[in-house]
């Protein structure tokens, strides 16, 4: 005979900075929230050295340290960290129903959507080694730029993110090579008209990196004129890549709103979806922010907007 399913106030899917923060606030209201943490605990910060601009830290902390603060905190309410990977869900009736490692059944009043989203990347060796090492290769120039100022790097993308991020880092380095690989931007014509105004941007077209150079950090990277097959090395120390993301949100399909690239979508100022009960935090639904500190606000939000909506059908 199956067991009756544990029937939760709240139940947090995900483990980055929106996860916990939705945890402590929820567990301080006394909802006793249930993490489920995924296949990669702690998300994108993991794959992060050094965090700078997270407020609360004057002396910075790494991406996987400051994971396990949040996760000390969460806990410190009590709150129930659980490993696990989410592979169903169910959100037809009033009480939600979540599978997790397809064998276990949850019930929860309310959920709160946390997964995430993880950078692509090329998916050469070298800038998968020196990304790990914390070597010079990074997907985010608002978290690394800083340790760039006046070096020369090189922007992969051609997008409103590389864009955006290429002019943001001409304001600190001495110089920014962009690297498109078509002949042309698929940025918006505003971005494409900010990047060409910008003096220390150097844009290449038809250029595509081949390598990435260096023992510990980055030396340089080779990179090729597809039209012309002519390689050649570009002096850098530094390897941003902003060739898109991918919000973890393929769970969701058929039961939430998500726009063409998957993310999901919520009420504006608001973190609640078109089911009720069913809240999202973070970068699974947030394509433009993209930063740890907005992803605990977001977490912050849901876990309060929970709070309120159980409150409002008179469960709490
Ligand atoms: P996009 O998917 O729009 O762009 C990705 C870029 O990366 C493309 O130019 C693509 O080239 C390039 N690319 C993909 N793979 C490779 C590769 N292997 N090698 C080299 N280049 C590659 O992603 P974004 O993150 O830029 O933007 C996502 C969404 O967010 C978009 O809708 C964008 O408009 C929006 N956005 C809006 C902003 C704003 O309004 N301020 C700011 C940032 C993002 P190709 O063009 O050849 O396919």
């Amino acid at each position: 005979m199956s067991q009756t399913p544990e029937l939760l106030q709240c139940l947090i899917i995900g483990s980055g900075p929106a996860a916990y923060s939705a945890a402590i606030y929820a567990a301080r209201a006394d909802l006793k929230p249930v993490v489920i943490e995924g296949p990669k605990p702690g998300g994108q910060l993991m794959d992060t050295t050094d965090v700078d601009n997270y407020p609360g830290y004057p002396d910075g902390r790494t991406g996987p340290e400051m994971m396990e603060d949040l996760k000390k905190q969460a806990l410190r309410f009590e709150t129930d960290i659980r490993s696990g990977w989410v592979t169903k869900v169910d959100f037809t009736g009033p009480i939600h129903k979540v599978w997790v490692d397809e064998k276990t059944e949850i019930h929860a009043r309310t959920v709160i959507i946390a997964t995430g989203a993880s950078a692509k990347w090329l998916g050469l060796p070298n800038e998968m080694r020196l990304r790990d090492l914390g070597g010079g290769v990074s997907a985010c120039a608002v978290c690394d730029g800083f340790f760039y100022r006046g070096h020369t790097v090189a922007m992969v993308g051609a997008g409103d993110t590389a864009a955006e991020e290429a002019t943001y880092l001409a304001k600190l380095v001495k110089k920014v090579y962009m690297l498109v690989r078509r002949d042309e931007f698929r940025a918006s014509k505003a971005m494409v008209h900010r990047v060409e105004n910008t003096p220390n941007i150097e844009v290449l077209y038809n250029h595509e990196v081949r390598d990435v150079i260096g023992g510990n950090t980055v030396e340089g990277v080779v990179i090729e004129n597809n039209k012309t097959g002519e390689k050649r090395n570009l002096d850098v120390t530094g390897l941003f890549i902003a060739i898109g993301h991918k919000p973890a949100t393929e769970l969701f399909k058929g039961w939430l709103d998500m726009d063409d690239m998957g993310y999901l979508k919520h009420t504006p100022d608001r973190t609640s979806t078109k089911v009720p009960g069913v809240f999202v935090a973070g970068d699974c639904a947030d394509h433009v922010y993209r930063q740890a500190v907005t992803s605990a606000g977001t977490g912050c939000m849901a876990a309060l907007d929970a709070e309120r909506w159980l409150a409002a059908q008179g469960v709490h």
